[in-house]
């Protein structure tokens, strides 16, 4: 089996990463940065989400394990402590694979044929640079809402726990195929009404954001964002990739919420 690890870069994870690697290597797993079959996040959720996007084009054949070097993560949810236990795991037994749904956004441009597309775990977010965002929004191929406010956040149900959490949206339970979209601050008076709960979408119902006021658009995927010029429309749905994760043991969703959230 070939194995990467990567790290946060701070020298708390940089340390784990070489204890991992050395373990590793003296089972003799090979270590490959290009095509590996496992890769070890250690650091934050960050890292995995960094992680992720340098292996995004190998989704099929790449599963993922994240170590936390500060608080409990929901996809870093190991502890350093339990670093020979997951090494052993690694290199001696088979993990159960689970599956997590991610987001497709496709951008596609005034005059132009040819679209971007992006693979979100966490959300996509899009806001104005200047001006009142005003979108219209189409949900399965007919006019839902004009939304004017700060922006729309659409997230996956494992990114639900992120920016989504922070908007009010939904935790949702990452068996679930969807997407939810959830509002920034719309604005709400007698002419401009948006529905104002965020709404969770099943998979194959795309949701289109067509521009109405300006083209110039900040778009965020994970952690990377960036302007976009002459938006025709982003359109939003359930990939038809997921992202693998290994699990040695068992961690339900819900105890991490809780774990994260109430108290440890
Ligand atoms: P960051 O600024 O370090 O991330 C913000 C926080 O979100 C960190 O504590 C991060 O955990 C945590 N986080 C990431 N994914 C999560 C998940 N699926 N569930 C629960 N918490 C999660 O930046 P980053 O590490 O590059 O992460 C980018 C993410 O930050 C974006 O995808 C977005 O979800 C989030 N964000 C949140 C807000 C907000 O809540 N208002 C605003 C902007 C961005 P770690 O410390 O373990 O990395
Ligand atoms: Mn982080």
């Amino acid at each position: 089996m070939k194995f990467a690890v990567t790290s946060k870069g701070d020298s708390k994870s940089d340390k784990l990463v070489d204890v991992i690697k050395t373990y590793l290597l003296d089972f003799e797993l090979e270590y490959d940065e290009e095509e590996p079959d496992i890769v070890i996040s250690v650091g934050g959720d960050g890292t995995l989400l960094y992680a992720f996007h340098r292996y995004s084009s190998r989704l099929d054949k790449t599963a993922f394990v994240g170590m936390h070097t500060g608080h409990l993560g929901f996809y870093a949810d190991w502890t350093p402590d339990a670093l020979e236990k997951l090494v052993i795991a690694v290199a001696k037994t088979s993990y159960k694979p689970v599956e997590y749904p991610l987001l497709e956004v496709v951008v596609h441009y005034q005059g132009e044929e040819k679209a971007t597309r992006y693979l979100a775990l966490n959300e996509s977010t899009v806001k104005s640079i200047e001006g009142t965002f005003v979108m219209d929004v189409e949900i399965k191929g007919e006019h839902f809402e004009r939304f004017r406010g700060d922006g729309l956040c659409i997230s996956t149900p494992s990114g639900s726990t992120a920016y989504n959490k922070a908007l009010g949206g939904a935790i949702v339970h990452p068996s679930l195929e969807a997407i939810q979209l959830a509002e920034m601050a719309s604005i709400n008076n007698r002419v401009f009404r948006t529905v104002g709960s965020p709404l969770i979408l099943p998979a194959h119902h795309t949701c289109v954001l067509k521009p109405v006021n300006g083209q110039k658009f900040q778009i965020s995927v994970d952690h990377l964002t960036l302007l976009h010029k002459e938006v025709k429309s982003i359109q939003y749905r359930v990939a038809d990739e997921k992202i693998r994760f290994a699990r040695y043991r068992s961690f339900p969703f819900w105890k991490r919420v809780h774990d994260s959230f109430i108290s440890e």
